[in-house]
């Protein structure tokens, strides 16, 4: 790193960067840049921690970028094609905040607000944890959207999540199959507080389908087929 270092994004006017409004890496103006390097004596060990304030040349999104590298960490090959040994150091970047992986779904806003405000909170909050890559938060907020789901469908709350789930089955509102994949999701939650059990994307991404479908099923779509009986001209005519 003896050469003139511009920063692990590079020279200034040429930046790129994920924009988290345009969903997308953007050409970037940099605001704010502070590089500091550190070294210590005992292990011969250096790095470099960058911070950015980048302005996305699209939209105007302000959004904030951080990268870490040391001096040990780097992969050492030969390529073959240059006919030269690389050594390339690799550096740990993250954004703030970051590229949305799971984008909240249209009926999850205005829909859903007006239907119940804390499910809409509850849900929100799970969505603002799979984006943040926290997905032992994101499984308990689901079990926690849940739980207020079933309260809201009228089972007692002092129950326990398989006999919540029971209810809401004999009440007709999930089928046995539905109640059986439920069932996975509540232990997912439960193992995620209790047992240290982190669930994998994959994990997160059916829990989060099964959650939706439900509360979509429930609060969002049973009001506008309502709406949809209540606007269409009834077919007899009262003399
Ligand atoms: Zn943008």
């Amino acid at each position: 790193m003896s050469e003139e270092y511009f920063g692990a994004f590079g020279q200034q006017n040429q930046r790129k960067a994920p924009c988290p409004e345009c969903g997308k890496v953007t050409r970037v103006d940099t605001l704010f840049e502070r590089i500091d390097r550190w070294h210590e004596e005992g292990p011969d060990i250096s790095g470099l921690i960058e911070n950015y304030v980048f302005q996305c040349r699209g939209c105007e999104t302000l959004f904030f970028a951080k990268s870490t590298g040391n001096s040990e960490d780097y992969i050492d090959y030969y390529d073959h094609v240059a006919g030269e040994h690389v050594q390339e150091f690799i550096d740990q970047k993250s954004f703030w905040p970051a590229l949305p992986q799971t984008p909240v779904p249209s009926w999850a806003g205005f829909n859903l607000f007006g239907a119940d405000q804390t499910l809409h909170e509850l849900l929100h909050s799970v969505y603002t944890a799979m984006n943040s890559n926290l997905p032992v938060l994101a499984a308990i907020g689901m079990r926690t959207a849940f739980d207020r789901t079933a309260e809201l469908l009228g089972v007692n709350a002092d129950l326990s999540f398989g006999e919540k789930l029971e209810e809401l089955r004999k009440g007709g509102h999930i089928s046995g199959v539905q109640k059986g994949v439920l069932e996975v999701l509540i232990d997912a939650g439960s193992a995620a507080a209790h047992r240290g059990w982190k669930p994998k994307d994959s994990h997160l991404a059916t829990m989060k389908e099964i959650l939706e479908a439900l509360i979509r099923d429930h609060f969002v779509l049973k009001r506008e087929v309502e709406e949809l009986k209540r606007s269409i001209p009834s077919r007899s005519k009262p003399a």
